[in-house]
């Protein structure tokens, strides 16, 4: 489905971003695993591609430097001589309740969900439009759509990263370039880990399909955008999510 595409997946050395440069690569993508810290986890991500006999390479760049990331994409783009699929997966939260956020939390988590997913559209841009092919793929949340109480910060850049979505896709549709947003409901990773076993139950139970969601049931929606078969999608917002939101 994605043979000989290049992708860059930011954030991909663990949870939801991990599982979608697995995915790519199944589906016969080039995949260059982006990481920040844990060079380790990405190289981890490599290895089990390789070992299944698929093509990737880690790649550590902090999303939120703007131009750190125009670094590395330049070179990327030097490199493998084109990028076909970008999924701005990269996030952080920084929980806290509006009366106590501190300005270092709410610039914490706007910085790299919502400036590092421009960054990297802004840095692949030009090179999807000299292809006039490009798919991207951005990582909101329901909590971008709805809101959350405590999450003021972490809604705020998924609900900007659903502007970017629209705004991008009007700009970018007619050089064959088409710009989606997914939004998970509850997927079970590092970042949603820390919640006690019963609360995350009790989300359960509030899910029409009964379960939290696994990183492939978002991994496999993202790999069906990031292919030829989506090529009549664009600006979308697609929750994935359970029948969490309805
Ligand atoms: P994890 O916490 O499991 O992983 C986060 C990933 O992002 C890691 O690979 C981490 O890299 C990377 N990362 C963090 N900051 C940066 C940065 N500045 N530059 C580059 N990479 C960075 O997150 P999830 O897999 O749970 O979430 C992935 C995405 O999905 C996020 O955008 C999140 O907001 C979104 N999402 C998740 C939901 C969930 O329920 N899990 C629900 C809705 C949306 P490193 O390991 O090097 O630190």
């Amino acid at each position: 489905m994605l043979k000989d595409r290049v992708a860059l997946v930011t954030g991909a050395s663990r949870g939801i971003g991990r599982q979608t440069a697995l995915t790519l690569a199944e589906n016969g993508a080039r995949v260059i695993v982006n990481y920040n810290g844990n060079r380790e986890k990405a190289e981890e991500v490599v290895a089990l591609i390789q070992e299944k006999g698929g093509q990737a390479a880690a790649c550590g760049f902090d999303v939120s430097d703007y131009e750190a990331t125009g670094e590395k994409l330049a070179e990327l783009i030097r490199e493998y001589g084109r990028l076909d699929i970008l999924v701005n997966n990269a996030g952080v939260t920084r929980d806290g309740l509006i009366l106590k956020m501190s300005e270092a939390d709410y610039d914490a988590v706007v910085d790299t969900n919502l400036k590092g997913t421009f960054n990297c559209i802004r840095h692949a841009a030009r090179q999807m439009v000299k292809q006039r092919y490009g798919r991207i793929v951005n990582l909101s949340s329901v909590v971008g759509v709805y809101g959350n109480g405590g999450q003021v910060n972490y809604s705020a850049s998924k609900a900007g990263i659903i502007g970017i979505t629209k705004s991008v896709a009007k700009e970018l549709g007619s050089r064959g370039i088409t710009v989606n947003a997914v939004a998970p409901g509850f997927i079970v990773t590092e970042m949603t880990d820390a919640m006690p076993e019963d609360a995350k139950q009790q989300v359960a139970e509030r899910i029409a399909m009964k379960r939290l969601g696994s990183t492939s049931d978002v991994a496999d929606v993202i790999a069906f955008l990031a292919s030829d078969k989506a090529a009549y999608v664009t600006g979308q917002v697609i929750c994935v999510d359970g029948g969490m939101s309805i």
